[in-house]
């Protein structure tokens, strides 16, 4: 089996592939306003058989970790038949859905029988008002019916919680005590700078968030585990995560780049740069060339994104 390296060494074992950039909701964090109402043509974005081919490419490279994110992946049509598809690709042990939730409950079964396991399930508070202050919808009970149909198909939840100062960093103990009620995991996560208003005043650090919970329970370090820090509380007696995604304490562990639904490859979450995959494969590419310029891509390009990662890894030494 062959490895896809990085230029720093790392093994790249994980793909994200946006499947649209449409969304149902408009969380006031994640794009500027502006870009809100902006989505791209259809004929933009890749085809189903395109991404197919694309993993598949990936998967004799050594991937073997997808996960379909967006946009909301769930309003793309053939979403989950293309996944069941990946998840019988030789090379490829886990396909895994980063939804927003709110059509889950139509979902679960289908995802459940085209072979997923595991779910993230975007939930950023419990409240009904702040939920939709937030993401401009009234849907956290369609999220909430949305998890607990997953959990019924056997589905496992993770629920991923971006902390926002000042609307949702004071609902950190009552996600731990949902998390204690329903097993279901949660991990908080950083705000990471998007040019919206929001994501500015709202950012609260990992360092931040402990001194809050350490004010409300007993809260001990765990471990480090892929992207994220696992900590245990006491009161309730649970185990979570904080992925510090501004901070960037993940960088040496980063094992992922990503596939945008417009077909460009991202080589690192803090860089726009990478290649034009669309553009190779409408320019008739053969599977060997476009692999072939892959490796090429990551090993060589992305020398100043590759700089800035050095020093975050000189950091964390
Ligand atoms: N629609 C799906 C969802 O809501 O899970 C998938 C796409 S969404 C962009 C993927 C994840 O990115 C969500 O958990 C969302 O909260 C997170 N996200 C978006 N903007 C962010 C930001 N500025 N900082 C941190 N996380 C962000």
């Amino acid at each position: 089996m062959l490895h896809l390296r990085d230029g720093l060494g790392r093994t790249i074992t994980y793909l994200r592939v946006s499947l649209t950039d449409r969304c149902n909701l408009k969380c006031r964090y994640c794009v500027p306003a502006a870009q809100c109402e902006y989505f791209t043509p259809e004929g933009e974005l890749l085809s189903l058989e395109e991404i197919h081919r694309v993993i598949q490419i990936f998967a004799a490279l050594g991937i073997s970790r997808v996960r379909f994110t967006g946009g909301e992946p769930l309003l793309r049509k053939g979403s989950v038949g293309l996944m069941e598809r990946i998840i019988s690709m030789p090379g490829i042990q886990e396909v895994t859905l980063t939804t927003n939730g709110t059509l889950l409950a139509d979902f679960s079964g289908e995802l459940r029988r085209a072979g997923v396991t595991r779910v993230n399930v975007s939930l950023d508070s419990l409240n009904r008002r702040v939920y939709r202050s937030i993401t401009g919808r009234d849907e956290l009970y369609s999220v909430l019916n949305g998890i607990e149909s997953a959990r019924r198909e056997g589905l496992v939840v993770k629920l991923n919680v971006v902390i926002i100062k000042g609307q949702n960093h004071e609902e950190m103990l009552d996600f731990l005590n949902f998390s204690r009620e329903t097993g279901i995991r949660v991990r908080f996560i950083e705000l990471v700078e998007t040019g919206s208003s929001w994501s500015e005043k709202g950012y609260m650090s990992e360092k931040e968030m402990l001194k809050f919970l350490k004010c409300v329970t007993h809260v001990a370090y765990l471990r480090s585990q892929g992207v994220e820090n696992v900590y245990s509380s006491s009161r309730p007696g649970v185990e979570f995560g904080i992925i510090p995604a501004r901070t960037r304490g993940f960088c040496g562990e980063c094992n992922r780049i990503r596939l945008t639904s417009s077909g460009k490859l991202r080589l690192c979450l803090y860089s726009p740069l990478g290649p034009d995959i669309k553009k190779m494969l409408r320019e008739g590419k053969s599977d060997a060339e476009i692999a072939a310029a892959l490796r090429r891509s990551l090993f060589s390009s992305l020398r100043e994104t590759r700089q800035k990662n050095r020093i975050f890894l000189r950091q964390k030494a």
